[in-house]
């Protein structure tokens, strides 16, 4: 029998399963069909973002973190601990624990909301039909029309030829964030975001850590400063980033990988104990639509939408990873609500301008609008005022003083164009620019509103007094 809903939403992460609770809000009938399964079989909302991204990668990070400091840092603020010793499968179990109860909590805002969710595979069918079946291939069992549906199913990630995943010795970002033990020597194929937080967890962990990225610039989607100065710091972490290195080709060999890849240099050879393929992930829309539904994708596989995620076909929208844009968990989710909204007949829009981005190393990498070398080569006239954690009171009672806030502003207008960070709790640092962003601030709003003292957040107040040529706690004057 063919139920009926006024929305149907496929994919349970951040971008379905927010843009389904929005819909419940606004009074909408609502269904969310998603086909995870956790590692016991059983049925889970929260996709990747949840179950093998975002939140067990930032566990990891933060216990890591901790464990680092009480080896080698907490000594030099006088405190001191004895032999401190890693507990893996406690660290572990830790992060099953956070993932699982988030889940559960996502599982009872459905049931408050009450939205239906239908646990399986969704494929769209023409006539906005969907059919669902049992996770990996089973049945059907159900059959669902909708006034509208939104298409969430996230990404996947990008393998590659040269380093086919095998067991837990060639693993993908999932794989890496179970090893049952600390590996002597980790091998990451790729230095982007996922490779440098892993990377960093391991390293933490106690694991040599060589990180083969193919590009000859390093992390070509932040700030080229900021990019500069973080390699510096993480590469006197030890993190071993060997760049323009073109993986050939890898062979298992008693319980160990052998590598070999060429650079500007030369073939080279390594051989680790495991290795991580992190260069990238895609669009995930396997089975997810029948060609008569004649839903249109672009030449990246990424499903083809207009600015407020309609697809081509009417009243289909799509949402998060799947669609243009930065892979990111807050972008997929306000998209959702975007989509929610105007379904309601709501005028809804994103800013696309002022989507956060952050990096979990430490020190943390965030930014939000664009780097300074892409809006030069815009054409837009800059001003840029810099101001480093090294003269931050706060840094230096933490002890975290690597790093910087860069602010760029439009040298006509003074309005912010972005602003760029390395340094300590970034993370939640990058929100203040955003806001200012969103509310269309100059860098003399942020250089005319007061701070509190002492806090890394000066550091943001003496970036937009540098764009001005007027740091206190620093002697130095903006650059145009
Ligand atoms: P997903 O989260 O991938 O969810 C899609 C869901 O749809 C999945 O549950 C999938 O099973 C289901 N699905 C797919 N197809 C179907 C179908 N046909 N039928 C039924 N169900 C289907 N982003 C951040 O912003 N911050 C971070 O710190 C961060 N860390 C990350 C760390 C790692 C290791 C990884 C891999 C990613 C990280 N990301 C992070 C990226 C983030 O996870 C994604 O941007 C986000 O999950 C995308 O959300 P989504 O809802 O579009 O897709
Ligand atoms: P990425 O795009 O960040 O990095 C992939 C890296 O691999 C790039 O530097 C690329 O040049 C390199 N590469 C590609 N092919 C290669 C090859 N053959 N050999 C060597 N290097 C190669 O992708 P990712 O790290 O896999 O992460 C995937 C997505 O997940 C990202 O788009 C990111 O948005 C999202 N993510 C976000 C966060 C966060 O927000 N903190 C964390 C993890 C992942």
């Amino acid at each position: 029998m063919t139920r009926h809903f006024d929305v149907a939403v496929i994919g349970g992460g951040p971008a379905g399963y927010v843009a389904a609770i929005r819909c419940a809000q606004l009074g909408m009938n609502t269904a969310c069909i998603d086909e995870w399964r956790d590692r016991e079989g059983q049925p889970v909302l929260g996709g990747t973002c949840l179950n093998s991204g975002c939140i067990p990668s930032k566990a990891l990070l933060d216990s890591s973190e901790l464990y680092e400091q009480a080896k080698s840092r907490f000594a030099l603020h006088g405190v001191r601990c004895g032999d401190v010793v890693l507990d893996l499968r406690t660290m572990m179990d830790r992060k099953d624990r956070v993932v699982a109860s988030l889940g559960q909590g996502i599982a009872s805002l459905f049931r408050a909301h009450r939205i239906t969710w239908l646990p399986g595979h969704g494929k769209l069918l023409p006539q906005k039909t969907i059919e669902v079946r049992e996770t990996g291939g089973g049945p059907v069992t159900a059959m669902i029309e909708a006034s509208s549906i939104i298409l969430a199913p996230g990404s996947v990630p990008v393998e590659l030829g040269a380093a086919p995943l095998q067991g837990d010795l060639i693993v993908d970002s999932s794989g890496a964030l179970r090893f049952a033990e600390v590996p002597p020597r980790v091998g990451i194929i790729g230095a982007g975001v996922i490779g440098l937080e892993l990377g960093s967890v391991w390293r933490r962990l106690g694991s040599q850590v060589v990180l083969l990225e193919a590009q000859t610039e390093f992390l070509t989607m932040a700030d080229a400063q900021i990019a500069a100065e973080a390699l510096r710091a993480f590469t006197a972490q030890g993190l071993d980033i060997r760049l323009g290195a073109r993986v050939l080709g890898c062979r298992v060999r008693e319980n160990q990988v052998e590598l070999s890849y060429q650079d500007r240099t030369g073939d080279h050879s390594e051989t680790v104990d495991r290795l991580i393929v992190a260069v990238g992930r895609r669009p995930n829309t396997r089975g997810l639509f029948a060609p008569e539904s004649e839903l249109l994708l672009d030449e990246w596989g990424e499903i083809h939408v207009d600015e407020h995620c309609l697809t081509n076909i009417p009243g289909v929208y799509a949402v998060g990873d799947v669609v243009r844009g930065p892979m990111l968990a807050h972008k997929g989710s306000e998209e959702g609500i975007m989509v929610a909204e105007r379904i309601a007949g709501q005028q809804s829009s994103v800013n696309y301008a002022t989507v956060p981005s952050v990096i979990y190393t430490l020190p943390e990498i965030a930014w939000v609008g664009k780097s300074e070398a892409a809006l030069r080569a815009e054409g837009k006239e800059c001003k840029v005022g810099i101001f480093p954690f090294a003269a931050n009171a706060r840094a230096l009672t933490l002890g975290e003083t690597a790093g910087m806030v860069k602010m760029v502003a439009d040298a006509a207008t003074d309005r912010l164009l972005a602003v760029h960070m390395l340094g300590p709790h970034c993370s939640e640092l990058v929100a203040q620019a955003a806001i200012a962003m969103q509310f269309a601030a100059s860098s003399e709003d942020l250089a005319m509103t007061m701070f509190a003292h002492p806090a890394l957040s000066e550091a943001l107040h003496e970036a937009a007094l540098a764009v001005d040529g007027r740091p206190i706690h620093i002697a130095r004057t903006r650059r145009t």
